[in-house]
């Protein structure tokens, strides 16, 4: 027969310092065993207490972390996993579901599983640019890791087609480069669109930068950035980046 255990699996997002959820604060505190990227749980450190059992790997090890706090929630302790802005956004709470049953399939163990909620990337910078999403937006990340480039090109083209304002998560990084001069050129084709970046959103070294295509020195962009792409209708009011949502403002 399966059965779910009395521990639990908690997928918490560290949002952007002020801007983490209270949930995610109390649930990292009560934790037994908390999992993570080295650098997640040292911004996690805050919440954390010498009690706690700290998993903590390097990059590309996210199968390893997620795979220990399953066993350790079905064995009974209530685990946590870190990751950075909104867990359910290129982040590890999909990961803990399948891994999650994968586990149960080949034992009868279960676990319940809680995704706490945080701000993600785009929406820090967003507010940090002004109001440039304000209306429908695509969350795109250019990193071909996970995702094949061939469909991140059939997305690029899809947001030319509703002309949506556009997040870029991953943009680039020290050995891939290419993808964003690509999306940008293609964006392009809509105009000469208004970008916005931010760097180490609501951290201590955090920098914006606002531009059009023509003029966005790529040079700004890092794996801490991320872009906001806005739409046709985008414009600069008083050095902030918003989007009108179409209300009548001057009648
Ligand atoms: N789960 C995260 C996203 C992880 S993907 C979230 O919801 O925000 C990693 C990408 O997020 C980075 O390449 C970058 O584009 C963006 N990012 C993460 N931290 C950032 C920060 N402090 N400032 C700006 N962009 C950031």
């Amino acid at each position: 027969m399966q059965k779910n255990s009395n521990g639990t699996l908690a997928v918490v997002g560290l949002g952007f310092h002020e801007l983490m959820s209270p949930l995610a604060t109390n649930l990292l505190s009560s934790a037994d065993v908390v999992a993570g990227y080295k650098r997640y749980i040292d911004e996690a450190k805050p919440y954390l207490n010498e009690k706690q059992e700290i998993f903590q790997t390097g990059m590309r090890h996210e199968i390893e972390r997620v795979e220990y706090a399953v066993k350790q929630a079905v064995a009974g302790r209530r685990a946590c996993i870190v990751c950075g802005g909104d867990p359910s956004i290129y982040g590890m709470a999909s990961l803990a579901y399948e891994l999650a049953a994968t586990h149960k399939l080949a034992t009868g163990n279960g676990v319940e599983i809680t995704v706490a909620p945080s701000v993600t990337a785009a929406m820090a910078a967003s507010a940090r640019l002004g109001a440039p999403i304000s209306e429908d937006v695509v969350l795109l990340s250019l990193s071909d890791q996970l995702t094949p480039w061939n469909v991140i090109e059939k997305r690029i083209d899809a947001v030319n087609v509703g002309d949506f304002v556009c997040a870029l998560y991953n943009p680039a990084s020290l050995t891939r480069k290419e993808q964003l001069p690509y999306t940008l050129k293609k964006f392009r084709e809509r105009g000469n669109l208004v970008i916005g970046a931010v760097r180490n959103a609501f951290r201590d070294r955090e920098e914006l930068y606002i531009a059009t295509i023509d003029d966005f020195a790529l040079g700004f962009v890092d794996m801490l950035t991320l872009i906001i792409v806005g739409n046709t209708r985008t414009r600069l009011i008083d050095g902030k980046m918003v989007t009108p949502r179409g209300y009548k403002v001057n009648e």
